[in-house]
């Protein structure tokens, strides 16, 4: 049983939707400092229509070993992460162009 995708119809495995709606989100990385003096790094502008944030997120807090939400299309990692997060962005395949780390 093969999944089609609800854009463009075709089967998951040679639809091209995600990998084009990767390279188009503008993305926005920084960091906010929460109560304790905790630092949060956030992502935004990923949209939760077009990709799966949960699911993105789940990779990045992999990558950088942290914990994390996914929530209101923003992704929050526990730490300062903005080194890392947008070299596994790209190799996630968003466009490196499109990602702003303040
Ligand atoms: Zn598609």
């Amino acid at each position: 049983m093969s999944e089609t995708c609800p854009v463009c119809g075709l089967p998951r495995e040679i639809c091209v939707c995600e990998a084009i709606a990767k390279e188009q989100q503008i993305i926005r990385v920084y960091v906010e400092r929460r109560k304790w003096n905790r630092d949060v790094t956030v992502i935004e502008g990923i949209s939760g229509k077009d990709l799966d944030l949960r699911e993105i997120a789940g990779k990045l807090k992999t990558a950088c070993a942290c914990g994390g939400t996914a929530k209101n299309g923003r992704i929050e990692l526990q730490g300062d992460h903005r080194n890392k997060v947008k070299e596994f962005l790209t190799e996630l395949g968003f466009s490196p162009d499109n990602i702003s780390v303040e």
